[in-house]
């Protein structure tokens, strides 16, 4: 039976949804106003596994994944310049653009990596109605406050009602002595009191009418508001980076609570955070690599390119509440890590059965693999079942070993269970071609288009031609210079 670390428990905890047969999860998406980078990809691959095993086992899931398009300010806090306004102006752009560009740039991505789309993925910037009545609810509850337009949380007062910190464990002691004294803090009773609504200054551009003034959703909202709109005021799981914890999710637990008088959510998960030696790797850290650099290699830190299954490779093999450090290194080994296992599945599809005597091994795979996933969600301890596996594969594939009809088609089920489905690995996709066989497939044209300058220098055309021909209509094109070539597919 599937257990989860619970961030609000601290501790692992027996999953039983609230409907039976049904999970309702929430994961914080990303804010599109730049590109997705490793970062990134660590929350969207952990939950997409969350996704897909609850999936496996049985769940109907509706996963909502938010699209943070409005409101999200420069500064974590609630000051600053809007981060979609501030790219809107600097590339004179309507901000809307800035949000369509980056949300199908992360799309393109999060299909490179496997991540399947969440069920439902709403934008801030459409739920404005949801996000005003869901202030007022706060407001008449009495845990509000408005202040020449905008509107704040009470936090002071909520603490008093409900325990305001028991998700990150801090107190409002702690929260005093980290906020930063920032313009607009003046209109707050207390520097911790966080915005629910915000005026928007006469330079802000995307703003909307409400009771209060001309303004727009504080960043806490729209995950408090599209979460219980999409999922009912009491839903299983929320997730996200542990980044967010404070302030964000911390908020969220308030909001909901002040306007709904009880808890929404059941049980909250939260990924650990990738480091650049040492330091987590963030935008607002600038020590963040692209994605789209990953796949290309276009990055100094990068040795070379790395394809997006070696990152999603590299992601498992840590479990989702370790760090993880990014080291090009640490890829390169990913990288041959994943293609052993890819060769190893190859190799399984065209094992021939013969009689033999059952073998336990092969019987006791399955349940690891179930007991490892079920330990909240222990990854890499699938990969090193996978692994092990792999070299009975290999020994059997050399001749050493036998293996009986039933066993075969139980051990292709289990990989295709485990290493498809449930890790979502592709791993008998070419496509995503891996170095080796990338130097082989490069190595092997430009052989033949060795042998074509070979035979055009013996002035034997009939062989230059057939080989230009036969790679013309294989989808090659031939570009001849004097004495090179260059090609490309
Ligand atoms: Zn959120």
């Amino acid at each position: 039976m599937l257990q989860i670390y619970n961030t609000l428990t601290r501790q692992k905890e027996y999953f039983r949804p609230l409907h039976e047969g049904h999970v309702g999860m929430y994961v914080c998406g990303p804010t599109v106003y730049g590109d997705a980078h490793l970062g990134h990809a660590r929350p969207a691959i952990t939950f997409d596994i969350l996704f897909r095993y609850l999936s496996f086992l049985g769940y109907k899931v509706r996963y909502v994944r938010n699209i943070t398009d409005v409101g999200h300010l420069e500064h974590d806090a609630d000051e600053g310049e809007d981060k979609i306004a501030k790219k809107a102006r600097l590339e004179q752009l309507e901000p809307m653009e800035v949000v369509q560009y980056y949300t199908n740039r992360y799309h393109h991505d999060m299909e490179a990596l496997n991540v399947l789309p969440p069920s439902i993925e709403p934008h801030a910037s459409g739920h404005i109605i949801e996000q005003i009545a869901f202030v007022q609810k706060i407001l008449d509850a009495g845990y509000a406050y408005v202040a020449n337009g905008s509107v704040y949380m009470d936090v002071e007062k909520y603490a008093k009602d409900y325990p305001y910190g028991k998700l990150s464990g801090r107190n409002l002691n702690d929260i005093v002595t980290e906020t930063r004294e920032l313009d607009g803090q003046e209109e707050k009773k207390h520097s911790y009191d966080f915005a629910l609504w915000k005026k928007a200054s006469p330079e802000h551009i995307m703003h909307w009418p409400s009771p209060w003034s001309e303004g727009f959703p504080g960043w806490h909202m729209e995950c408090s508001t599209m979460g219980t709109k999409y999922l009912g005021e009491q839903f299983d799981i929320h997730g996200g980076g542990m980044d967010l914890m404070f302030p964000h999710h911390e908020a969220e637990i308030a909001q909901s609570c002040a306007a709904l008088g009880h808890e929404t959510v059941r049980y909250w998960m939260h990924n650990n955070m990738i480091t650049i030696a040492g330091k987590k790797m963030g935008k607002s850290y600038n020590n963040f690599i692209t994605l789209e650099q990953f796949f290309k290699g276009e990055h100094p830190l990068l040795t070379k390119p790395f394809s997006p299954m070696t990152i999603r490779f590299f992601i498992l093999m840590a479990h989702y509440r370790s760090t993880v450090d990014f080291s090009s290194e640490a890829l390169e080994a990913a990288e041959k890590g994943f293609a052993r296992l890819q060769e190893a599945y190859t190799r399984l599809l065209a094992i021939q059965p013969a009689a033999a005597a059952p073998n336990e091994e092969i019987h006791q795979l399955r349940e690891a693999c179930a007991e490892a996933m079920d330990d909240d969600l222990n990854t890499p301890v699938v990969l090193q079942h996978l692994f092990d596996s792999a070299k009975l594969i290999n020994t059997i594939a050399d001749g050493k070993k036998l293996i009986n009809e039933a066993d075969l088609s139980e051990l292709k089920d289990i990989w295709e269970c485990y290493g498809i489905h449930v890790l979502g690995l592709r791993l008998s996709e070419t496509e995503g071609m891996n170095s080796v066989r990338e130097k082989a497939y490069k190595g092997a044209v430009n052989l033949l288009l060795d042998i074509r300058q070979a035979a055009k220098a013996n002035k034997d055309w009939a062989t230059s031609d057939k080989i230009r021909n036969e790679l013309q209509n294989l989808g090659f094109k031939i570009k001849d210079g004097k004495e090179s070539y260059e090609w490309s597919l």
